[in-house]
């Protein structure tokens, strides 16, 4: 697509402005400059150079006298003093003297003058003043002038249009949306059935799943126009602008139409309105135009309504009901196979490895977004660069994953040997319980390098395939490998340390999701005490439940992560010499595979006790 620009002011507009300008500089400036290379000196001193025979050209005016020396480089200006020899005394001074009678102004030009230009100059004022007026109001003649156009970025199609093969998985997405793209380009097939489009479809999903690129890729393979808009930029400081720029864009988009309206974040309008009386009125006014604008046009004008948002909870029901955005498609984050194929999209871009294989960083990435994947590929491109090639490897790839989830390595970090030895017990705690744990994923790397997220530390664990449903013993085994950090702590150092703050939150987290969203508790059964207020960023909870139950939670949620902490204690003390070798491995080479934890955690145990021991007493 091919953003189209608003076209600039004609050349004739530059012209009448240049024009204006020179007027104003010769009535107005230019006497003024002339008059500043003009000496003013007394009557005595002109008399003098009279005298002295020291004057040359001498114009006597209504006003004064202004005259030049004999050399006639410098120019002098006196008052008129009642002096009836002066005709007399000039002549015998031999200078060239005449009395100027200033011509009356035109009567054309007074009137000009003192007339018409001021009058321009109030009509100009009052023009200024009364579109601010309307701006303000929101008033439809504004739009004649400009204030409270859409400003909404046009495209058109171009041969670089987004189509749908750029966009990679999301194919129920895709699915609903051809639909649309079908109809676009064959109109008379829908309304011979007697069918009618959707005004108005939704793109809901957490951020950087693809909307925008959905949305552009709809109007690419329709070939038909554009207007793309942020919600935010309807919202306006004065009341009614809003519902102006709302008014100007379908007038665009009826213009044009067939075309696509694409409107981003559209919670920023279309929020539930209150009924507590206090609310934005320039957010209803936009929000009331913006609905009855749909309601307006007929059905199959061919002009379609696309908008995004990543909170469909919060808006309004008059805009998602029938007839308005009647359809919604999820755009969720992609999972494994997506994944992979968000990878080789942008990999595309890119000079990559052929030894690269794209499944396992798409493994390791589990849970990023479309525009997360991005960014890991061209992190991994710009490490490459840093280290002067220009083939993208595994590693580049690998190590950019840790820079997108955990931020850049920590070069400067210096942690004391004891602070190190205790990190890397944490995480082998957490990789030897998760490990144990039968149902648990097994561990990709571990690694005691300080990242710029604060992490000391950490332990990636990667699912070799999608999870949709998890069992309570999996939850359970979970919460477990979250306790096994400080478990380990505990079991070596006899002590606890602020490093487990992450796990506690996460395993906190789960263990009362657990209990108020998914009935895995005996008391409360299949009971929801919590809801998602916040689907898709952060998944947010408020509790529905009386405050009995509440505190009812709280006591179960403390008993089943102190279980898990026992039971994670109880695995590590078990197998108290394998975590220490491991330990002691991790701390001397700071970054060890998952390979090589399994490799060692199956060897035969070779460590004696009194090295276990001492192993123990250096940390
Ligand atoms: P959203 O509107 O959902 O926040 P965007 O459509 O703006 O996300 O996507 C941001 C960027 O992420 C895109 O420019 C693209 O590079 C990348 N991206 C996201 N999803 C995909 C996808 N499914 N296929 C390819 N690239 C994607």
């Amino acid at each position: 697509m091919k953003e189209v620009k608003t076209p600039r002011k004609p050349l004739l507009y530059y012209y009448c402005v240049a024009l204006i300008a020179i007027l104003v500089f010769n009535i107005f400036f230019q006497p003024m400059l002339e008059r500043q290379k003009i000496i003013d000196i007394d009557y005595g001193a002109f008399m003098d150079m009279v005298a002295e025979k020291n004057v040359g050209a001498v114009e006597v005016e209504d006003t004064g006298i202004i005259f030049t020396n004999k050399a006639g480089d410098k120019t002098y200006k006196t008052g008129l003093m009642n002096d009836p020899t002066l005709t007399q005394r000039l002549h015998d001074a031999g200078a060239k003297f005449t009395r100027i009678i200033k011509e009356p102004m035109s009567p054309l030009m007074s009137f000009f003058l003192y007339f018409i230009l001021p009058m321009l100059i109030f009509f100009g004022i009052g023009q200024y003043m009364s579109h601010r007026f309307m701006q303000a109001a929101g008033g439809k003649n504004a739009l004649s002038f400009g204030f409270g156009k859409s400003q909404a970025r046009i495209y058109v199609q171009s041969t670089k249009g987004i189509r749908f093969s750029d966009v990679a998985g999301e194919d129920e997405a895709k699915e609903s949306l051809a639909e649309i793209v079908d109809y676009l380009h064959n109109p008379q097939k829908y309304s011979d059935a007697g069918a009618r489009m959707p005004k108005g479809v939704l793109l809901v999903g957490p951020p950087g799943t693809g909307k925008t690129m959905l949305a552009k890729a709809v109007a690419g393979e329709s070939d038909v126009p554009f207007f793309s808009m942020s919600g935010s930029e309807f919202v306006e400081m004065f009341v009614g602008m809003g519902a102006s720029k709302v008014r100007d864009l379908f007038e665009q988009a009826k213009e044009k139409a067939p075309c696509i309206v694409f409107i981003d974040e559209i919670d920023a309008i279309g929020q539930k309105r209150n009924s507590n009386g206090i609310g934005n009125d320039e957010r209803e006014q936009t929000l009331n135009q913006l609905l009855t604008e749909m309601d307006g046009f007929e059905d199959n004008t061919g002009v379609i309504i696309l908008a995004a948002t990543n909170r469909p909870e919060s808006l309004d029901p008059a805009l998602t009901r029938p007839g308005r955005f009647d359809r919604r498609v999820p755009v969720e984050l992609p999972d494994l196979a997506g994944r992979e194929a968000i990878l080789k999209v942008h990999a595309k871009k890119v000079h990559l490895d052929k030894d690269v294989n794209l499944r396992t960083i798409a493994r390791m990435a589990s849970g990023a977004s479309g525009a997360e994947l991005a960014n890991i590929i061209n992190e991994a491109a710009l490490r490459a660069v840093r280290h002067g090639r220009t083939v993208i490897c595994e590693a580049d790839l690998e190590e950019s994953i840790e820079t997108v989830i955990a931020g850049y390595q920590k070069k400067s970090a210096v942690l004391s040997d004891k602070e190190r030895m205790a990190v890397a017990y944490h995480e082998i705690g957490h990789a030897l319980v998760a490990a144990r744990q039968s149902n648990s994923a097994p561990v990709e790397k571990i690694t005691i390098i300080p990242r710029t997220s604060g992490a000391l530390g950490y332990t990636m664990q990667v699912d070799t395939g999608d999870r949709y449903i998890l069992t309570r013993e999996e939850l359970e085994n979970k919460i477990c490998t979250l306790t096994g950090g400080r478990s380990a702590e505990e079991v070596v150092f006899n002590q606890v340390s602020t490093g487990a703050a992450n796990d506690i939150e996460q395993a906190t987290k789960l263990a009362r999701a657990m209990i108020t969203r998914y009935g895995m508790s005996e008391d409360f059964d299949m009971v929801a005490l919590e809801v998602v207020t916040n689907q898709y960023l952060g998944g947010d909870t408020s509790l529905a439940c009386s405050a009995e139950s509440q505190k009812e939670i709280d006591r179960q949620v403390v008993a089943l992560v102190k279980r898990e902490h026992v039971k994670a204690r109880e695995i590590l003390k078990a197998d108290r010499a394998k975590l220490d070798e491991l330990a002691k491995y991790l701390y001397e080479k700071e970054t060890i595979t998952g390979e090589e934890f399994m490799r060692i955690l199956n060897a035969p145990a070779k460590t004696s006790e009194t090295e276990e021991k001492s192993a123990a007493t250096k940390a």
